[in-house]
Formats: structure tokens, sequence, C-alpha cells
């Protein structure tokens, strides 16, 4: 499932494609993405132009002219793939919108996706987007915004971090070295949190979406050119490695169970709801 960096990537890449081209045409093969009807939303985005493109948590939101936006989230995953008018198109895709110079994108989720299509005046209106919290990535995503939606909070970190209203964009990829590198079992509960803690995690949140960014994003996820990301699993540090040493203390990793998710720790390192010493 793409999270931050995988879309943030993706972000980055169509904008210095997309932006300033008008949309010629569109192909709907799987309607239920959308969120009315096929033939309204293509008679309302031909001929417009897309302003800008922007990551929001695990969205991109596309700007089109006279205040309309294309909403586009990515689901389990999926191929979001640029062409131009010399390249063959992917063999199967479940969306296209051709832009002007014979370009554009295909898309083609691999579970399931929305590609929303919703008025400038409608926008803090849309159910799936208008809780989204800030991105760590973002420039508000300050220390003392962290501190301040942490306050009296009971929750545990981990889910915590995986809430897109509280912070947008993590999800269980990222989440397991976040917390190893903040030394935070994933059940401590926020209310336990020392101020160091919550020092250490904002900056292990930013350090390892930035470096991934940096290095392309996930090596299992494709770009806007089809080329997979640097990050692999070797970058990991505890995440999916159960049983391999812990990089700090040596102690095999473990993976258990946090609610419906699995996690991955040094038992060593991150200690639950103990202060550390
Ligand atoms: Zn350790």
């Amino acid at each position: 499932m793409p999270e931050l960096p995988e879309i943030a990537v993706l972000s980055d890449q169509m904008r210095g494609k997309v932006v300033g081209k008008a949309v010629m045409d569109v192909e709907v093969l799987q309607p239920k993405n959308l969120n009315g009807p096929v033939d309204e939303f293509i008679e309302k985005v031909v001929g417009r132009r897309i302003v800008s493109v922007k990551a929001r948590g695990k969205w991109l939101f596309l700007e089109l002219s006279d205040d309309l936006f294309l909403l586009i989230n990515l689901g389990m995953g999926g191929d979001l793939l640029y062409y131009n008018s010399d390249d063959v198109l992917p063999e199967t895709y479940k969306f296209k919108m051709g832009l002007s110079e014979g370009s554009g994108f295909t898309i083609n989720f691999s579970w399931f996706g929305y590609i929303h299509l919703v008025n400038a005046e409608e926008l803090t209106a849309h159910k799936m987007t208008r809780g989204l919290g800030l991105s760590p990535l973002d420039d508000g995503f300050t220390l003392p915004y962290f501190q301040e939606i942490l306050r009296g909070g009971r929750a545990q970190v981990k889910s915590f971090l995986l809430n897109q209203r509280r912070v947008a964009g993590i999800g269980n990829v990222y989440v397991q070295d976040i917390l190893f590198k903040a030394r935070l079992h994933p059940k401590r509960t926020i209310d336990t949190l020392t101020e160091v803690d919550v020092e250490a995690l904002y900056h292990s949140m930013r350090d390892v979406l930035t470096r991934s960014v940096a290095m392309g994003a996930l090596a299992y996820e494709r770009d806007f050119y089809g080329n997979k990301g640097g990050f692999s699993s070797d970058q990991f540090l505890v995440g999916y490695k159960t049983g391999q040493p812990c990089p700090t203390c040596s102690t095999p990793i473990e993976k258990i169970r946090t609610g419906s998710t699995a996690s991955y720790i040094c038992p060593r390192c991150q200690k639950a709801n103990e202060k550390p010493q």
C-alpha cells in the first residue's frame, strides 16, 4: 500500500509532466472508482487544464482549471503511469486520462481505489479527505504542532500514528522503523510519553520518511515512469526482519500482533509502557 513517500514521489514527478496540459480524453473502465456517473465525469473534465498536483497523506490532489479537483487514492496499491505520444500503453488499466501533446497517464489499481471529482467549494465536505491531518513532511507539521495533537491523548502510539485524521500518510510499513528509531513500543500509550520521547518520535518520523523520498520510495512500488524506488527491505531497521539481530543491541527482532496489524520490534530497545532509563 503506498504511503506518504510513495505518494510524495508520484506527486513530484506528475507535477513536472502534467501541470499546464489540457485534458483531451478520458477512459473509465471501472466506473465504481468514480464518485458519479462516467458521462458526467468525462463531460466535466475534458477541456480543463491541470493547474497543480499535490500530495495529501495517501491522496493525490490534482487541481483543474475553473475550480475543479480530481482526487486520486491508489488504495492497496497500483500503477499510476505516465505515457508519452510514442510510448506503448500498459496492457491493462482501469482509467486513462489523455492530455495535450499526446501524453497522459493510466491507472491500474491492484485491488481498489478512488478517482473522485469534487468542486472547489465542496472540497472541505469531501468525506474521505476532509478529516485528514497534516503529513509529517508538511511545513506546518512542527514539533509544537505534534506536541499539541498528542496532548491529552491516551491511545497507543502506533494506532495514533496510523490514524489518518491525526497524522496523514503513515501506514504499517514505515511505522515500524519510526517507532524503533524513537525506541517506543507500539503499544506504549501517549500519556506515558516523556517530552524526550515525543521529540525523538517527531524526528524519527521525519527522518524515515525523508530518507525514503530521497531514495525514490519503496522498491516494490512503481513510480510515475514505471521505475521501482530505491528503498528496499535492506533499508529497513526492524520492519519485516523477524529473527534478525536488532541493529542497536543484536537482540533478535520479534513479530507481535498489535490490534489488527503486525508489528516488528526489538523487545529490548522498545519496552511496553515503561519509561526508558
Ligand atoms: Zn535492540
